[in-house]
């Protein structure tokens, strides 16, 4: 009898297995590419070798951003604008331009029927200095804007210099074509991206807010066509940012008594703040496949070699052993969680004195599942020390809203992308740093952070460091890119999707 219920047992255990198998594998045939088949748009008469020129002038002026620079005197910035204007006949003819705090320039394009809520296209030609002693480094001197290798050099190229010639070149070929939009475009191209956005950016967002201006979406620097992000996976990954993490800094502070070194007390500042450092490493805060990253990953999977395919189509039995393996990698887990990284210790004077302070600050960048508030909580619980004084640095800011994937703006950029790269899947994303669009929420809903520049590991280096460069052929895709999403989105009748 009991061998009779065991073997029943047995055999019922089987029966589940097998269709716990089925399962599996069912879902994992089941994925399938939902790039539709679109007609590519290519654009011939894009007359790359005179953008070439134009970005490669662009390059040479020194228009770089550093924390302590003098709001008043930036020639190297008249001088930039001066040559934009002049090189760009058909726009200083066509489009207005106001100067908002001297150096930003706001482009406006009237549209057939005002009514319509408007367009915005932006980025910034300010850049980082490039780290004393390391000019050398460089292939071709940074500011050179050398065209060589089938590359335009300089600092700028990724970072931001291509995003605006690139619109810039857009925009003076439709005008050329005669091209009328129906809604009203803004151009924005801002001036301090890289220490904030306060004097550009966040104006003109307050222009705007102040006018009563009625935004349908804002496109700015973002994401890229991601290449080889995932071992094994061939195809790039077009990746539109709709949403952008958060910002905190807390401030870690021990006093103890000090003394001399000889006798020192089992506590000392350093110790425990070691300890409180540690655990909050050891310890970060949870991450989950879900939401946003999980929609990013949706389109890669047919791509992937089986095992993944099959891990991320079951994630009923695999969503555990995914979320680890994305927590090893640093850009994998700052898509999944809030990161954790302690970025000053300050503690002692001289090395035969007991410090009696020592001081931690560590920067969390939040997900949008988490909070300023409880990334504080989080950090309290986690070093459990009552000893230890926690206190928030000016600066914070929560994560932003996700925008919508299914919006009208996001389809149609959605769509664009299948016409200008054929074939290469597009997912919405998580902008892991920051961009000047975070000043437009009030703004706006819709906010899509990409360019479309192709970036390899090997890329990702370059920006805002050595040999920074941007391809030629990208450089055409990103022109004709933008002359798509111009008609796309601005033309008559309304957006064009594809749906
Ligand atoms: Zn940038």
């Amino acid at each position: 009898m009991i061998l009779l219920i065991l073997k029943r047992t047995l055999l019922v255990l089987l029966i589940l297995l097998v269709i716990a198998t089925g399962i599996i594998v069912y879902r994992t045939l089941q994925l399938s590419h939902d790039i539709p088949d679109v007609e590519p748009v290519t654009y011939a008469d894009i007359n790359i070798d005179r953008a070439v020129e134009r970005l490669s002038e662009g390059l040479q002026f020194r228009t770089v951003s550093t924390q302590e620079l003098s709001f008043l005197y930036r020639p190297e910035f008249d001088d930039f604008i001066d040559f934009v204007n002049e090189s760009y006949p058909g726009i200083h003819e066509t489009m207005s331009m106001e100067r908002v705090n001297n150096f930003t320039l706001l482009y406006r394009w009237e549209g057939a029927d005002p009514e319509l809520p408007a367009a915005m296209f932006q980025g910034h030609y300010d850049v980082v200095p490039v780290e004393p002693g390391t000019e050398e480094d460089w292939t071709y001197p940074p500011y050179s804007g050398t065209i060589a290798e089938g590359f335009v050099w300089g600092r700028g190229a990724i970072d931001d210099k291509s995003g605006i010639f690139s619109y810039l070149e857009a925009f003076e070929y439709l005008i050329e074509k005669g091209y009328r939009p129906e809604r009203t475009i803004y151009l924005a191209l801002n001036h301090d991206e890289e220490i904030g956005g306060r004097q550009g950016a966040r104006q003109v967002a307050n222009l705007l807010l102040e006018r009563d201006v009625d935004i349908a979406f804002l496109t700015d620097e973002g994401m890229p066509v991601a290449e080889e992000i995932l071992e094994g996976l061939e195809h790039p990954i077009a990746m539109i940012g709709v949403a952008e993490k958060g910002y905190v800094s807390v401030e870690l502070t021990n006093h103890q008594e000090g003394g001399h070194s000889s006798m020192p007390p089992r506590e000392t500042t350093i110790g425990t703040l070691s300890m409180a450092i540690n655990n909050l490493k050891q310890n970060p805060m949870d991450g989950r496949f879900a939401g946003l990253l999980r929609e990013t990953f949706e389109p890669l999977a047919p791509d992937l070699p089986f095992v993944y395919r099959m891990a991320l189509s079951n994630l009923w039995v695999f969503g555990g052993i995914i979320e680890e393996r994305l927590g090893y990698v640093p850009h994998t887990n700052a898509a999944l969680r809030t990161t954790t990284a302690p970025t000053m210790f300050n503690a002692g004077i001289k090395e035969n004195v007991l410090p009696q302070t020592a001081q931690a600050i560590v920067n969390f960048r939040i997900h949008p599942n988490d909070s300023v508030e409880e990334v504080v909580g989080y950090v309290r619980e986690t070093i459990q020390d009552e000893t230890i004084s926690i206190r928030v640095l000016e600066g914070a800011r929560e994560p932003s809203p996700i925008s919508s994937s299914t919006s009208e703006p996001y389809l149609s950029m959605k769509h664009t992308l299948h016409e200008i790269f054929p074939g290469v899947p597009v997912a919405p994303s998580m902008f892991l740093a920051a961009t000047d669009a975070r000043h437009f929420l009030e703004v706006t809903d819709n906010l899509l952070r990409f360019r479309p520049i192709r970036a390899n590991p090997d890329d990702r280096g370059r920006i805002h460091g050595t040999d920074e460069r941007i391809g030629i052929d990208n450089f055409r895709e990103m022109i004709a890119f933008y002359i798509r999403l111009i008609e796309n989105t601005t033309g008559n009748p309304g957006f064009v999707t594809g749906e």
